[in-house]
């Protein structure tokens, strides 16, 4: 899984305004509370390569 997939799932699954997730529901038809699972995911993907990067360049 590379970065560039975490940044697309973040840019799809965004809150709609009812606060339910407009990218599952245009891409599976499913009413999910937004920040649905994906962007959980993504997001802790995105912090631990953020993270790693930070630890590199303090090296
Ligand atoms: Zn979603």
């Amino acid at each position: 899984m590379t970065s560039e997939q975490e940044q697309a799932i973040v840019a799809v699954h965004v809150r709609g305004l009812d606060g339910m997730c407009a990218g599952c529901r245009a891409w599976w038809a499913r009413l999910t509370p937004y920040p649905c699972w994906q962007v959980e995911w993504a997001t802790s993907r995105q912090a631990l390569a953020d993270t790693a990067r930070f630890l590199e360049s303090a090296r």
